[in-house]
């Protein structure tokens, strides 16, 4: 019976919008000999790493991106790496660079994040980056979970002004970005993590609840009450290889929540199409 009244909030019209858009701008740019390109920085070869590596490259040949493989044996130094990222900071001709993370042990994952130019950090993960974020304006892209997160609210006309939000997890890459996101469009954003106390009492008090806390199924219906919005960015790989969120669907179901997001199929793919959308704006920077 749930089911019939829960809205699936799903990601594909969301990536169909904006992806439609992406295809022409990355033809206004080829009109004017621009080739909107994201070079993927990977250091070794963790499964995990290609998989994600292989589908964004199909997802930029779809809108007419030209993607790179950059790739270093795991056995690469630091210096490698720096040099690698300051190779692509120099080419004219690379817009973007997603560095595959996190990276193999020793490698020092602050310095080589902040060694990519803000301009052509498409994936946010420069401290410049972030601070735009904080402050509104600055160089670099938020980043691409969060921002997707705000683009599925928009898309399905949820209002964020005067609302509560409750954001559950804190991590520089969803949690922290998610709630100065929600903040600039006037939410009362509140952010729980492993010490806030009453955590289910704080979640059912929301309006729109957006999860990222890496534990399958862990938002049940303790946390969720009628008509609420619910984001569930979790990916957790279960042992049958299968995918599941941070929130208990049947729960969300069974609560009657005013709209949720599936896993798979909600939030992430729209990922991906922000990542292509920061890559094709660092392009149109170029035009003339
Ligand atoms: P993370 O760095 O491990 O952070 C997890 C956060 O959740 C931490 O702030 C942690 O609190 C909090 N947390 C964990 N268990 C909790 C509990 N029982 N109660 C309250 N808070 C709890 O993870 P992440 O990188 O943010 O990723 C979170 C999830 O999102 C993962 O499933 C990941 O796969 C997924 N993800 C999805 C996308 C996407 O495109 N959809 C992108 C990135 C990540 P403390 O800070 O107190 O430890």
């Amino acid at each position: 019976m749930g089911d019939a009244f829960v809205k699936l909030l799903r990601g594909a019209p969301v990536v169909g919008t904006i992806d439609a858009k992406l295809t022409q701008d990355v033809a206004a740019c080829r009109a004017q000999n621009i080739v909107p390109t994201l070079a993927i920085v990977r250091v070794g070869d963790k499964e995990d790493d290609v998989a994600y590596e292989t589908g964004a490259i199909k997802h930029c040949e779809k809108i007419g991106i030209a993607a790179r493989r950059v790739t270093l044996p795991a056995s690469a130094g630091q210096e490698e790496l720096l040099q690698c990222l300051r190779a692509r900071n120099a080419e004219a001709g690379v817009h973007g660079v997603l560095l595959l993370r996190p990276l193999p042990p020793g490698f020092d994952d602050e310095l080589a994040r902040n060694t990519l130019a803000p301009n052509k950090d498409v994936d946010g993960i420069t401290d410049a980056s972030l601070t735009a974020v904080f402050t509104g304006s600055g160089a670099g892209f938020a980043p691409c979970t969060p921002e997707a997160c705000m683009e599925m609210l928009a898309h399905y006309d949820i209002q964020l002004d005067g609302k509560s939000a409750v954001v559950v997890g804190r991590s520089l890459v969803v949690g922290k970005p998610a709630a100065m996101l929600l903040l600039s469009k006037n939410a009362t954003v509140t952010i729980c993590h492993t010490h806030t106390p009453n955590m289910a009492e704080v979640c059912r008090a929301a309006d729109i609840l957006i999860v990222g806390v890496g534990r399958p199924g862990m938002i049940d219906k303790a946390y969720l009450s009628p008509g609420q919005i619910v984001l569930d960015v979790g990916i957790n790989v279960m042992e049958d290889g299968s995918l599941r969120g941070d929130v208990d669907f049947a729960a969300a179901q069974g609560i009657v929540v005013g709209g949720v997001t599936p896993v798979p199929g909600g939030v992430g793919p729209v990922t991906t199409s922000i990542l292509l959308r920061h890559v094709v704006e660092s392009a149109k920077k170029c035009l003339k």
